[in-house]
């Protein structure tokens, strides 16, 4: 149920999407769409048992440094849409 919202959410969004970029937060992705691609980025899971949504493990101080947790570890997925070709070249805008 969840996945299905979120592709109906894909789709609305690509669908809207014509000249500006729009980000929305879906559960652990990130979807951006903008005209020329649709990226998922990850996002740490609120509801992680590990890093309990906070992603990792960061310290500051004299060695600032942190670890990703596993629920954010993970590679971004690029969509790339291919340029809309006009089906009407030779007729006026309007
Ligand atoms: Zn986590």
């Amino acid at each position: 149920m969840r996945a299905r919202t979120a592709l109906l959410l894909a789709a609305a969004v690509s669908l809207t999407a014509t000249t500006a970029a729009v980000a929305l937060k879906a559960g652990a992705w990130e979807l951006t769409a903008s005209r020329h691609a649709i990226r998922l980025s990850p996002k740490p899971r609120p509801g992680c048992p590990d890093c309990k949504g906070e992603g990792g493990w960061w310290s500051e101080g004299l060695y600032p440094g942190g670890e990703m947790c596993w629920c954010w570890d993970r590679p971004v997925r690029t969509l790339r849409l291919l340029p809309v070709r006009d089906p009407w070249p030779d007729e006026p805008p309007f």
